[in-house]
């Protein structure tokens, strides 16, 4: 329960985790973090910690299933039972299943499925710890993993929530601004097509609010972008990850 009295924006404008409005929690990208599979990636966005593995492409199995003219994605976004404070139960929940399929759906707007017939290619998110905004490191996790596997995209895909608290809209919410605001709405986007490739609204925005809201999320965009790209650099100019 949230206490009477917590406020989670001061009068100064400050956060209830020190940051300012416009303010993304530090950001920690490691890529080719896991040995078994193609592709793969590490997403810390503050307290949130998120892995993808990508496997691909391979044949289908059974073979009726496979497309002739291109890959099918599948995609699973997972939480460990020991994510969240209280044990998220074992196998798959409704809110896993939803978020499967919506990160499926933002990452097929990217790649090239069509170069890979009667192929599969299979994505994981393993959410490791949740602090909010687990969807969108896991699609900013996913697409780093997809490049490492070697699957041409038109763009990477750079993600975060923006929300509105206590009125203010705030850019990257935590878990408790996430529970206690007024609105959360995750952005996805393709920064270099300069196209949004995933977008849900939780709660209620003015339409002045939600133009503001995209502004504030593509100022986050842009920066984990960056971050992704820096990330790249370092995996293939054969220095070892650091913390960035
Ligand atoms: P997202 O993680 O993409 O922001 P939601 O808005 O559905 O997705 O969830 C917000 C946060 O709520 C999560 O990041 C997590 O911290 C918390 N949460 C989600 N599911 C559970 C759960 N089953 N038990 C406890 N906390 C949860």
């Amino acid at each position: 329960m949230r206490e009477q009295n917590l406020k989670l924006v001061s009068e100064e404008g400050i956060r209830i985790d020190g940051r300012r409005f416009d303010e993304l929690r530090p950001l920690k990208i490691e890529i080719g973090v896991l040995d078994k599979s193609d592709g793969s990636a590490y997403v810390e966005l503050g307290k949130t910690k998120v892995f993808a593995a990508v496997f691909g492409p391979k044949e289908v199995h059974p073979k009726h299933l496979a497309l002739p003219d291109r890959a099918i994605l599948n995609c699973r976004y997972h939480m460990t039972s020991f994510s969240v404070d209280e044990r998220k139960p074992l196998g798959m929940t409704r809110r896993e299943i939803e978020l499967s399929k919506v990160i499926r759906e933002a990452l097929e707007s990217v790649v090239f499925l069509e170069e890979f017939p009667r192929t599969s290619i299979d994505v994981y998110v393993e959410v490791i710890q949740a602090d909010g905004g687990t969807r969108t490191a896991g699609l900013t996790a996913a697409s780093l993993a997809l490049a490492e596997a070697g699957i041409p995209m038109a763009d990477l895909i750079a993600a975060v929530a923006v929300g509105k608290v206590e009125g203010h809209l705030l850019l990257d919410l935590c878990d408790i601004e996430d529970k206690y605001g007024e609105a959360d709405m995750p952005i996805a986007m393709a920064p270099r097509l300069n196209s949004i490739v995933l977008l849900q609204l939780n709660g209620r925005l003015t339409k002045e609010e939600l133009k503001k809201g995209l502004e504030l999320a593509k100022k986050g965009i842009n920066e984990i972008y960056q971050k992704e790209r820096e990330a790249l650099r370092r995996k293939y100019s054969g220095v070892s990850p650091v913390e960035v």
